[in-house]
């Protein structure tokens, strides 16, 4: 049975656990994707791996989102609501060291590339004062970049009602390497005016559940061997 650390109570939770703590953003998603988008990803492959280590016996809880991130890149358009590289460092390395008094083990489930940066260097620091912490990826970035055809069919299968569909268009379909130089000096806007990097034609709500499993699958696996 999987357990959300919110509804717990004190007393009711297993001794030593693994906490997954999904990670997010709230930032523009395009003109047809819900702000929370990363969020809600990060949450729902964090439940989903909760349940399935579960199922193995594992003792696991499921942590409330940190729904802000690391969002500069997303700043030039409205609702993008970012707390920046610093803070979120110190999130990571107080919920941890809080955390460590009870759990045995702290995962960070991150569905926003731009918070990689700022894990990996909180997690390298956690290591070094001796805690069992980890970061997993949910690799949408990877499939496409951003608001394309895999975020949008993964909403499309959690919130439905949240996609408005008829405003979904294409936006920089070019690869991230080459996009890179430009998106760091310039920002997202500077490479796609509306927002998207990536293009939501074809997105589904069976391809994005397919997508959701193969993202549960990869974290129990990390989780796992990590
Ligand atoms: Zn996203």
């Amino acid at each position: 049975m999987t357990l959300a650390l919110a509804a717990a109570t004190s007393p009711g939770l297993p001794p030593a656990p693994t906490v997954l703590v999904p990670v997010g953003s709230i930032e523009q998603h395009g003109p047809h994707l819900p702000l929370d988008t990363d969020t809600a990803i990060a949450a729902a492959v964090a439940a989903g791996a909760a349940q399935v280590l579960a199922e193995r016996g594992q003792r696991v809880v499921v942590a409330p989102a940190i729904c802000y991130g690391s969002s500069g890149e997303h700043q030039d358009f409205a609702g993008t609501s970012s707390i920046g590289n610093t803070v979120l460092h110190s999130v990571v390395v107080e919920l941890t060291r809080s955390m460590r008094t009870w759990a045995q083990r702290v995962v960070f489930v991150n569905a926003h590339g731009g918070n990689v940066p700022v894990l990996w260097h909180a997690v390298e620091q956690l290591v070094g004062e001796g805690h069992d912490v980890a970061y997993v990826p949910c690799a949408t970035e990877d499939v496409d970049l951003h608001a394309g055809r895999t975020e949008t069919s993964l909403m499309l299968h959690l919130r439905p009602g949240d996609v408005r569909l008829d405003l979904a268009e294409a936006g920089n379909t070019g690869a991230l390497d080459e996009l890179l130089p430009q998106m760091l000096s310039g920002g997202v806007k500077a490479v796609s005016p509306n927002g998207v990097l990536g293009d939501p034609a074809g997105a589904s709500a069976e391809e994005g559940a397919a997508t959701l499993a193969a993202m549960v699958r990869d974290v129990v696996t990390q989780v796992g061997a990590a």
